[in-house]
């Protein structure tokens, strides 16, 4: 049994997980703009009502898995980079924390790269061992599997800066500081701010929306609002373009999709599926695509699985 943890932006995911089953989880507010290391104190309260509730002891756990939106060492040790947010958290002793305060081992890594971890041990991509997965989250999360093994490459970066391959060499700038990212151009966060940019928004009924994103849009789309219309046909390229970037780049056999973006899975996989038909290079046919059921779920199961190979490699087994 194993301790997993997910510090999303909005929320921090806490979960026991046994033998590829979420058993119990909890979720405490993220209050990133503050930092990480301020909310631990929580986090290691949140762990010990879990447990309590769930009538199980620290001592029944085999160790921590944690989930970060950044760039991990290669060791499971630190987090090396990461933009905007937990950026007091660069550095930090997660393991000593873990020690000290739980008693417990503990292993971190890339919150996408657990998801394809999670997805292809535990859900819809079982058994696959070249994948790519995609989380249209607040970002756009990525990693890939080539040959049964998750690329990490030299720092620790492969495969997951997906969203950070520009889809328009002439779009917005990125928060990463790249010009025209997939995730400055077409995700969750970045949608309104290029959006109200362009000719005609005034008109849309976009304009009178608050904190609008993915959903919002396929909504005034559906009812007829023209840019909205317009919006949609022009983020469907550049999802396209993304996933079409990770095909070239890792030569998957299968593409998991997954995050807030999938709520409409049945309206946008048949065109996402036509577009990398037509613009993919892959003449060996085409890659699947699969849709993640909880990318929640994925990231938890992801890091327990991480956790207890590590128990494992420690004892040499
Ligand atoms: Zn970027």
């Amino acid at each position: 049994m194993n301790v997993t943890i997910d510090f999303g932006g909005t929320n921090i995911k806490i979960g026991l997980v046994r033998e590829g089953s979420v058993l119990v989880k909890t979720s405490i507010p993220a209050l990133s703009d503050n930092g990480l290391l301020t909310r631990l104190p929580d986090v290691e309260q949140g762990i010990r009502r879990l447990l309590s509730g769930a009538g199980v002891s620290l001592a029944d756990c085999r160790g921590i898995g944690i989930a970060l939106p950044g760039i991990i060492d290669g060791e499971g040790k630190t987090l090396l980079s990461i933009k905007d947010k937990y950026t007091d958290a660069l550095g930090f002793d997660f393991a000593g924390w873990s020690a000290s305060q739980l008693g417990l081992p503990l292993v971190v890594e890339n919150d996408a790269r657990a998801a394809l971890l999670g997805e292809i041990a535990y859900g819809n991509a079982r058994g696959e061992k070249d994948a790519v997965l995609v989380i249209f989250g607040t970002g756009i999360g990525t990693a890939a599997m080539i040959g049964g093994e998750v690329v990490r490459g030299r720092h620790g970066q492969a495969g997951i800066l997906g969203g950070h391959l520009a889809t328009d060499i002439y779009g917005e700038r990125c928060n990463c500081g790249n010009p025209g990212c997939l995730e400055a151009q077409a995700s969750h966060w970045a949608i309104p701010l290029r959006a109200a940019k362009l000719p005609g928004f005034a008109d849309s009924m976009l304009a009178g929306e608050k904190d609008w994103g993915y959903e919002t849009i396929l909504r005034a789309s559906e009812e007829g609002d023209a840019f909205a219309a317009r919006l949609e046909a022009d983020l469907l390229l550049h999802w396209g373009a993304g996933i079409v970037n990770l095909i070239h780049a890792y030569d998957p056999e299968v593409v998991i999709l997954s995050g807030g973006l999938m709520k409409s899975a049945d309206r946008l996989l048949p065109r996402l599926a036509e577009r990398v038909r037509e613009t993919a290079w892959t003449p060996w046919g085409t890659p699947r695509f699969t849709v993640a059921e909880d990318p929640e779920t994925s990231v938890l199961l992801g890091m327990s699985y991480l956790a207890s190979r590590q128990q494992h490699a420690s004892k040499g087994e």
